[in-house]
């Protein structure tokens, strides 16, 4: 059947995304076509836009990782989802043969892949998926909060949850909190009992984590970060830091984050390379963990959770297909708060 949907030809800048028509697939055994109804854009989108050294994907290539729609048709072999159900896309894709994916640990199956980076992504009027990546809409999302919030919600769901472990009374800095995954970790956050500090390029910006419940927030270009998280924590340092920026603010983690804290990192928007002074490491006795998107059970935890409305997803600004550029350039300037959402026609 054929699609339109929002495709690159080629590696470079916004110029390269066109919306056009192409043929999709069938389902074959395991997998189901959605139709879908919303995709939401996500930073790893621009740099699949530019190029991803050592990710060979073909060309002509369909960007999006998150995306909820309506099952249209169901391959052979295929348990537990049915025409007409409406479902949420686990982004992930796993193998589901290997030691890690017996074990349930989906997200470190050596296979591991993306929709929208590895293979064709959901800013489509349908896709095709391995059935066992659908999960049942919570019926109280609107579809555009259903379609926008899998990648951002799982991938800071396992940070927190299974990996930093936070609880009542404990601080979590995170830095940037406009973007998806600081926004989804403030909310589990707070769910846990826990404080949230954030920071941010824009004071409108902390105007809303405030009203969302942010205990500080500190604007980065005019406040030194580490200094203000020990003026507030009686010189001890936070218990948790989200880094997701990397290069930018890696630094100023290390020096914000208690001795004996967590920080985890799940992306490096401002760039790879960290800058790590390791006297501050191994005297405070910090632990570093990388963490990526989350398990199978992890996704389930964290739709129970945005299903009991603990977690809310904040949908920035809703695009027609039409105008997917558009969507890009938004969330290339670093405007959004929230997720930058697309409707599928
Ligand atoms: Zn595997």
């Amino acid at each position: 059947m054929s699609v339109r949907g929002a495709r690159i030809h080629a590696h470079g800048g916004l110029e390269q995304i066109t919306v056009d028509e192409f043929e999709l697939r069938e389902p074959a055994a395991g997998e189901v076509r959605i139709g879908l109804r919303v995709a939401a854009l996500n930073h790893l989108d621009l740099f699949v836009l530019e190029g991803i050294p050592g990710i060979d994907m073909p060309l002509p290539h369909v960007l999006g990782g998150d995306g909820a729609g309506v099952v249209e048709a169901v391959g052979p072999a295929v348990d537990g989802v049915a025409v007409g159900d409406e479902v949420v896309l686990n982004p992930g894709l796993w193998c589901g043969r290997c030691a890690n994916c017996l074990a349930g640990e989906q997200s470190m199956c050596p296979g591991y892949q993306l929709l929208g980076e590895h293979v064709d992504g959901t800013l489509a009027q349908a896709i095709v998926v391995p059935a066992v990546n659908c999960y049942p809409k919570p019926s109280r999302l609107s579809w555009e909060q259903a379609g926008s919030f899998g990648l951002v919600t799982l991938t800071a769901w396992r940070m927190l949850v299974r990996n930093a472990q936070v609880g009542p009374g404990q601080t979590t800095l995170i830095h940037g909190v406009g973007g998806g995954v600081g926004l989804a970790a403030m909310q589990i956050v707070l769910a846990a009992g826990g404080q949230v500090f954030v920071t941010s390029h824009s004071d409108a910006k902390l105007e809303r984590a405030s009203e969302l419940g942010a205990t500080h927030g500190w604007n980065y270009r005019r406040a030194d970060i580490a200094r203000e998280v020990r003026a507030a924590t009686g010189k001890v340092g936070v218990d948790v830091v989200v880094d997701n920026v990397g290069n930018a603010t890696f630094a100023t983690s290390i020096r914000a984050c208690r001795k004996g804290g967590v920080i985890v990192t799940c992306g490096s928007t401002s760039g790879p390379e960290l800058p790590v002074d390791a006297r501050y490491v191994f005297w405070n006795h910090l632990r570093i963990m990388g963490s990526t998107m989350g398990s199978d059970e992890d996704f389930r935890s964290m739709l129970r959770s945005v299903d009991s409305g603990a977690i809310e997803p904040v949908v920035d600004s809703v695009f027609a297909l039409d105008d997917t550029v558009a969507a890009f350039r938004r969330l290339q300037a670093a405007e959004q708060f929230g997720k930058v959402v697309v409707a599928l026609p």
